[in-house]
């Protein structure tokens, strides 16, 4: 066995304690496999919720791991690698043109600034401190969110509208962008009106939907409304490397959008550089994605959350629902929990930190004021653990 066979065996073993095979002389030392969270003193999280940053976003596909530990012992011309996976990614996608960057967040801000720029060289050495007056990007007063700073880092304001009426007069000679957050609670202005008005003033549509698959159409759909530029994030349910992302579009954009970016050491995208194990662990991501059998998955889900009621079935008044997110964001089953608390004398929030104080460490979610368990990022391994701590701690609050 070479060293990258090693390799790629380890990643996939799972956890085993050091002292296995002592005391039998004769059979070979069990590999010696660091437990870094152990090392570290880190606890171990199951997570029973949705993908979430501060849980370290989604656990990699095994093809993905593979894709890492298969590519990383040898060097690779980083402008080649990049151009080489943007060009296979944008076919399976069937977009004029793809890229990998660090998140969906930082291809907001790679889009923003390929806007801004252009190929123009000069421009590019500048931002985010272009002369004259502030570039603009266009967003409805709704889609206002934690990630459009990802707007304003590259110099560039926003500009509020409400309605179809307010965003036809909102363009100016400053504006470069519109960005449409797809997973807003409200939209003032409809995808279509978006794509018609921009469109209008020519002016470069972006689609940030970051979370939203499944279902796997749409990382083909909003290309094909005729949105410029669009991102998910490869960390969330593509379950490829968690600071990978992405954007995908129109093919001057997107070179522009490089240009801005490592590795041409541009200022404003090489802090946020991408190296060749997130391009070959993306590439590996989606297309294992994109292979799968959506279906199969889903009633894998399903059966999950069912199995995990089944589990709960005698905790005094319990209801549970299987309940699917309508999204676009997070739009897949879970589980969702109500009782009488005049039985059960707790309430979901005190049983969220049971569950993340108790060991080991459970992050459930919640759905309105009620708990809800997520199933689709536990292991086989972890949902009766998770099914057997809930129905531990609701029982002895009867
Ligand atoms: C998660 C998310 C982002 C950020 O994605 P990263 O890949 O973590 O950078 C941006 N926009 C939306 C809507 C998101 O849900």
């Amino acid at each position: 066995m070479n060293r990258r066979d090693i390799l790629k065996k380890l990643s996939f073993l799972p956890l085993v304690p050091a002292a296995i095979g002592e005391g039998k002389d004769s059979a070979p030392a069990a590999p010696v496999i660091r437990d870094l969270f152990a090392e570290l003193g880190v606890t171990r999280v199951i997570n029973a919720n949705v993908t979430m940053t501060f849980l370290s976003g989604s656990l990699m596909l095994p093809e993905v791991l593979e894709a890492i530990n298969s590519t990383s012992h040898d060097f690779a011309d980083m402008f080649d690698l990049q151009d080489r996976v943007g060009a296979k990614i944008a076919e399976m996608l069937t977009a004029e043109a793809a890229m990998v960057t660090s998140g969906a967040a930082s291809a907001i801000l790679l889009g923003t600034a390929a806007s801004i720029t252009g190929a123009d060289k000069e421009k590019i050495r500048q931002l985010p401190n272009l002369p004259g007056p502030r570039p603009e990007v266009i967003m409805q007063k709704s889609h206002r969110y934690h990630f459009d700073q990802a707007v304003t880092t590259t110099g560039a304001k926003i500009v509020e509208v409400e309605g179809p009426e307010e965003m036809e007069k909102a363009f100016s000679a400053q504006t470069v962008m519109a960005l449409f957050f797809n997973a807003a609670e409200r939209h003032s202005v409809t995808q279509e009106e978006f794509l018609t008005i921009a469109r209008r003033h020519k002016i470069p549509a972006f689609l940030d939907a970051a979370a939203d698959v499944p279902p796997v159409e749409n990382l083909f759909k909003f290309q094909k409304m005729g949105f410029d530029l669009v991102t998910f994030s490869g960390g969330k349910m593509l379950r490829g490397p968690q600071s990978a992302g992405l954007l995908f579009g129109r093919k001057d954009l997107i070179e522009a959008a490089k240009l801005n970016h490592s590795p041409h050491e541009a200022p404003i995208g090489r802090p946020m550089k991408v190296n060749k194990e997130e391009m070959f662990g993306m590439y590996a991501a989606l297309k294992a994605y994109l292979e799968k059998d959506h279906q199969k998955e889903w009633d894998g889900w399903l059966e999950t959350a069912k199995h995990i009621a089944a589990r709960l079935a005698s905790v005094p008044t319990l209801k549970t629902e299987v309940l699917v997110d309508p999204g676009p964001a997070n739009a897949f089953p879970g589980l969702v929990l109500d009782w009488d608390p005049q039985r059960v004398k707790i309430t979901p929030q005190e049983v969220l930190k049971a569950l993340k104080t108790g060991s080991p460490s459970i992050v459930a979610g919640s759905y309105k004021d009620k708990l809800r368990i997520g199933v689709v990022l536990l292991r086989p391994d972890q949902v009766d653990i998770v099914a057997q701590r809930v129905k531990q701690i609701l029982e002895q609050a009867v």
